[in-house]
């Protein structure tokens, strides 16, 4: 497999010298640098891995050719792509110096240098340099979303909100959902200070933009629960839950809770009815819990078999050998300690949540992906239903809680 990597820097150097021909057949047909043996030597460098020495060649070359503008945009994006970021911050920043360059190609170059800026990590150039490209409408829309960039990793949501607002006005693309969860990170920075009234209104302006932003009413359920009044954050928990089992497991601890303020003896009702309508590992393994609180351990395994005879399920089999070595022993299965590390180990492994966009795996809620930044594209990973007859549940069962 090595030759393939041979081959990398070769296939880089033929897209830049296509670019390089594409732009010079754009210019004039046999043109002072098709033949130059300038050119030459500054590509001879670079498919010698010599990218400094080609870059100053390739630098002297335009000062001889004033029109060499794309040759500079494609060797600039082959040293980006490739990560050499001061390779292509060089390349970007002999280009903008240039006079005799048409608005297009200086606001492409400049762009260009902004996202050079970016990936070394100087935010307040990269930030200047879009804000000039926003004002003078040269790459504009791109450059306000890599604004957008910028803001999301400061955490500045304010500026995110505008500079989205922005971006909304000038494309059609839909930024409802950013700007819910903008306004959901405002809420959460206001809860931190006690600034109730100022978290509501960002909460209700999430809603009013996004009306299925489950996040803003997760945290209102979370406030009226902190506010002392259980009985709306039941209200909202069950709205929620109504919504399926996305993001349920992140919301499960909080609904307990709100469960067993109202009414200790009432939690595997309530979770029950949740269940009946969207079944869940996670729903599932709390209800099999308050099941064998209220109604003893026997109720708790008849319920588990039920269960696994619909769903294929590591989370349900785990809890169920539990049960069974802790409670029911005389029943245990030979083999059955050793089947229940083996399974312990893989839902430890097991992520808990992925990315619908780029599979991004998770052990918890991410609201806006590590990976690949979209916002609320993180959910929990379902459980698998079992086609009837179910022959693995039923062995796995067998002879347990009849
Ligand atoms: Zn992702």
């Amino acid at each position: 497999m090595q030759w393939l990597f041979l081959l990398l820097p070769i296939a880089a150097a033929s897209g830049w010298l296509l670019a390089w021909r594409g732009g010079s057949r754009r210019r004039t047909e046999g043109s002072c640098c098709s033949g130059d043996p300038v050119f030459f030597r500054g590509l001879n460098y670079l498919l010698n891995e010599q990218p400094d020495k080609a870059i100053d060649v390739f630098l002297k070359l335009a000062e001889v050719d004033g029109e060499t503008a794309e040759t500079h945009l494609a060797l600039g994006a082959l040293f980006q792509r490739r990560g050499e970021v001061d390779r292509a911050i060089r390349i970007h920043q002999n280009l903008v110096a240039r006079e005799n360059l048409s608005n297009a190609q200086r606001g492409y170059a400049l762009y260009e240098l902004g996202r050079d800026y970016m990936l070394a990590g100087l935010f307040d150039r990269a930030e200047s340099l879009f804000l000039e490209l926003v004002e003078q409408g040269l790459q504009d829309r791109r450059a306000l979303r890599s604004l957008i960039e910028i803001y999301q990793a400061e955490k500045d949501w304010r500026r995110c909100l505008e500079t989205a607002d922005q971006l909304r006005r000038r494309s059609d693309r839909p930024m409802q959902t950013e700007i819910a969860h903008y306004h959901c990170e405002l809420a959460d920075e206001y809860l931190r200070h006690a600034r109730r009234d100022e978290a509501r209104a960002h909460l209700l302006d999430a809603q009013a933009v996004d009306p299925n932003c489950i996040r803003a009413t997760m945290i209102q359920a979370q406030m009226e629960m902190d506010g002392g009044d259980p009985n709306s954050a039941l209200m909202l928990y069950r709205h929620l839950a109504r919504r399926g089992p996305d993001y349920l497991p992140a919301m499960l601890p909080a609904l307990l809770h709100c469960c067993e303020r109202l009414n200790r003896q009432g939690v595997a009702k309530e979770l029950g009815d949740l269940f009946a309508a969207h079944p869940s590992p996670p729903l599932m393994l709390e209800l099999s819990r308050a099941i064998e609180r209220e109604h003893g351990p026997k109720a708790a395994l008849d319920f588990l078999n039920d269960y696994l005879g619909t769903h294929a399920d590591l989370v349900g089999t785990e809890r169920l050998l539990e049960l069974r070595l802790s409670r029911f022993p005389e029943q245990a299965a030979e083999g059955d300690a050793q089947l229940l590390e083996v399974i312990s180990h893989l839902v430890a492994a097991r992520p808990s949540y992925r990315c619908d966009q780029c599979g991004f795996e998770a052990r918890a809620l991410h609201w806006q992906c590590p990976s690949c930044k979209h916002w609320g594209s993180i959910k929990a990973v379902a459980a698998q239903l079992l086609t009837p007859p179910g022959g693995l549940a039923q062995s796995l069962t067998a002879g347990v809680g009849g």
